[in-house]
């Protein structure tokens, strides 16, 4: 448990901590580490992004439709937490699609589809209610400029490009995914171009956000880090 720890003293009562950033840098893990170290509650607003994409895909929807109500509204997405694994599981429709999201069909096509207006929409909407009377610790792309402005806690996440796209070909193919280490590359860079390049609410740093820039950081680091800025809060 990192030194901090002990130092801790979480003054706001029900804190939101936004923690964006680019493709693969470890976001999750440290969302959830934080989350899990003061009793909040975590969402993957990724995860939303690709249970939208995995529907899009099933259903052969194009992505340039002028009306996406129909669509949208068949879409639910629910996220229960695993009681082996303490993980989030997500469902989409009442189906367990948790592995099936992490799939490169879903990676090539998640950020096209997070695109559009209407998703976007539907998405910060459902986020903002997910807060209910308690705290809580998303992690995304626009949730320290979007979703959360009010964020009582901004961490906009960063590291090398060439050290994420390892680490999550080691990930990838850990899981037995068989891929080389260019199509992640490939698949990173492109994410990151279009997640910044959109023009609803692309990726980019809240004014009030902290840098964690940890491409040389082990888990520990990272998870005090956050930790730290938090027990800062008045
Ligand atoms: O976090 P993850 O890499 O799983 O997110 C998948 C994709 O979902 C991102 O590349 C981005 O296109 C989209 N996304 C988004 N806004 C968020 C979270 C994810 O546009 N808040």
């Amino acid at each position: 448990m990192p030194a901090t720890l002990s130092l801790l003293i979480v003054s706001a009562e029900h804190p939101v901590i936004a923690i964006d950033g680019y493709s693969s840098c470890g976001k999750s893990t440290v969302a959830r580490a934080v989350a899990r170290e003061l009793g909040l509650r975590y969402i993957d607003s990724g995860a939303m992004y690709r249970a939208v994409t995995l529907y899009f895909l099933q259903n052969n929807i194009p992505l340039d439709k002028s009306d996406y109500s129909a669509e949208l509204d068949a879409i639910h997405i629910r996220f229960k937490v695993h009681p082996d694994t303490g993980y989030s599981d997500v469902f989409l429709n009442g189906k367990d699609v948790s592995n099936a999201i992490r799939s490169m069909e879903v990676s090539d096509q998640v950020s096209h589809v997070s695109t559009l207006k209407a998703v976007r929409t539907k998405m910060v909407q459902l986020q903002q209610q997910m807060k209910g009377e308690g705290g809580l610790v998303m992690d995304g792309r626009d949730i320290g400029t979007t979703v959360f402005p009010d964020a009582d806690v901004k961490i906009f996440m960063t590291a090398d490009p060439e050290i994420r796209a390892v680490r999550r070909f080691h990930e990838l193919n850990a899981n037995g995914t068989s891929i080389s280490l260019e199509e992640v590359r490939n698949n990173i860079n492109s994410r990151d171009f279009e997640d910044t390049h959109r023009t609803e609410s692309p990726l980019r740093q809240a004014a009030d956000a902290v840098v964690l820039d940890n491409s040389h950081l082990n888990y520990d680091e990272q998870l005090a880090f956050v930790l730290n800025k938090v027990s800062l809060l008045k």
